[in-house]
């Protein structure tokens, strides 16, 4: 019955965001109302419409505490399509150069910056200086010093900084989560993390190490350090790893294609993890610990996320990631929420410290450690 609404949903066009939308507004339907929420909404612009700022624009119109409400672009043609698609008034849509006046916009509170990793830094400065809350996609940036001057800004102009980490707001995940916390899986023992795809364009700004600050680690090998970290509750204190590259031409100096690295935890549990920007079908999470275990296939991809535990199988609702984020995202902005899995700057710069240290355990053979 499911599978042939979708087929049929997909038959007549519907994109896989809408799909799950639809699947979420029918759950929403048939759990009991929910009282109307009149609190403060979080009015974003987005900046660089690519291909995820599209899926954030999408999902942003199932939001309830979050709306897009201005948009910031290079390209003007775009700026038109989605200033016409999303009804934005031309008041609250900017270029590059005069984007520094969003300042005196008083109908805009946050900032998305969705442009290539190296962007982000100069864009969420501006952002802070503009007096607006900054949001940074992942990695926050090409580097840890300037991941150290985007929160210093932000730090200096009193707004506040976060990241678009949207699995720390995921239902299973956050359940596997809370059985590690209550000490369901017992001590953990043991994660592992294996994140990758084949990437194709050899020209996209994800092979151009200016732009991306590195390759597979810094895109999709994140996923998995983030995970670690998230999964057993500690932060690594050593990494070892070992790069293999079949294509030195596709994957240039710097742009690692395939990176294969372990950590060590205080307490003594370890991880394996592999990234890759040359195998499909790899998005699995397995965490093991004294007393029981979960495992997650697709563990960090859009959804639905699906897992299991010695428990049994992961029910939680699917959910659509970004929808979510940016609800939580306003209910951080305005009421200071605390998530379970932090999403600020302060969490963010330790993926891009421990990223480093992979890079340096890769290029030296050595066992490196690590202080977040
Ligand atoms: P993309 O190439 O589709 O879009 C990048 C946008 O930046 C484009 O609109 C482009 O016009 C603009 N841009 C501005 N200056 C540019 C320049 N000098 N060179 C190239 N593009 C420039 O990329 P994307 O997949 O949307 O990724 C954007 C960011 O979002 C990255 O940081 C990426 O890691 C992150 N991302 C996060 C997720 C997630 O699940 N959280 C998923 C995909 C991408």
């Amino acid at each position: 019955m499911k599978d042939t609404r979708r087929e049929f949903l997909q038959k007549v066009g519907v994109s896989a965001v809408a799909l799950q939308l639809a699947s979420v507004t029918t759950w929403a339907k048939n759990a009991k109302a929910e009282p109307v929420y009149d609190g403060p909404v979080l009015r974003v612009a987005i900046l660089g419409l690519g291909s995820y700022a599209t899926r954030v624009a999408e999902a942003m119109q199932g939001c309830t505490k979050a709306k897009l409400v201005g948009l910031i672009s290079g390209t003007p043609d775009k700026l038109a399509k989605w200033q016409a698609k999303y009804n934005i008034p031309a008041k609250n849509c900017y270029n590059y150069q005069n984007f520094d006046d969003i300042k005196h916009n008083p109908d805009i509170d946050a900032v998305y910056v969705i442009t290539p990793n190296a962007l982000h830094p100069d864009f969420v400065i501006r952002t802070a200086k503009a007096g607006k809350h900054a949001i940074s996609e992942k990695p926050m940036a090409a580097n840890v010093q300037q991941a150290e001057s985007m929160i210093a800004a932000c730090k200096q102009a009193g707004v506040k900084l976060l990241v678009g980490y949207r699995m720390h707001f995921e239902p299973k995940t956050l359940e596997v989560i809370r059985m590690r916390k209550e000490g369901e899986l017992g001590k953990i023992q043991f994660f592992q993390g294996l994140c990758g795809f084949r990437i194709g364009d050899p020209k996209q700004w994800r092979l151009n190490k200016e732009l991306s600050g590195g390759g597979s680690m810094m895109d999709i090998g994140i996923y998995a350090v983030n995970g670690s970290r998230y999964m057993t509750g500690e932060e690594p204190i050593w990494v070892t790893a070992q790069e293999t590259k079949t294509d030195p031409v596709k994957f240039k100096d710097g742009i690692d294609e395939t990176i294969q690295f372990q950590f060590g935890f205080p307490s003594g549990a370890t991880a394996s993890c592999l990234s890759t920007y040359m195998q499909n079908n790899l998005d699995k999470f397995f965490l093991n610990g004294e007393h029981g275990y979960a495992e997650m296939q697709p563990s960090t991809n859009y959804g639905p996320i699906m897992g299991h535990t010695n428990q049994g199988e992961l029910t939680q609702p699917t959910t659509v990631h970004q929808a979510v984020q940016m609800d939580e995202f306003s209910e951080i902005i305005f009421h200071d929420k605390q998530p379970p899995v932090p999403v600020d700057g302060y969490e963010a710069i330790k993926d891009l410290k421990i990223i480093a240290a992979v890079y340096e355990a890769a290029k030296t053979g050595k066992k490196v450690s690590i202080s977040v």
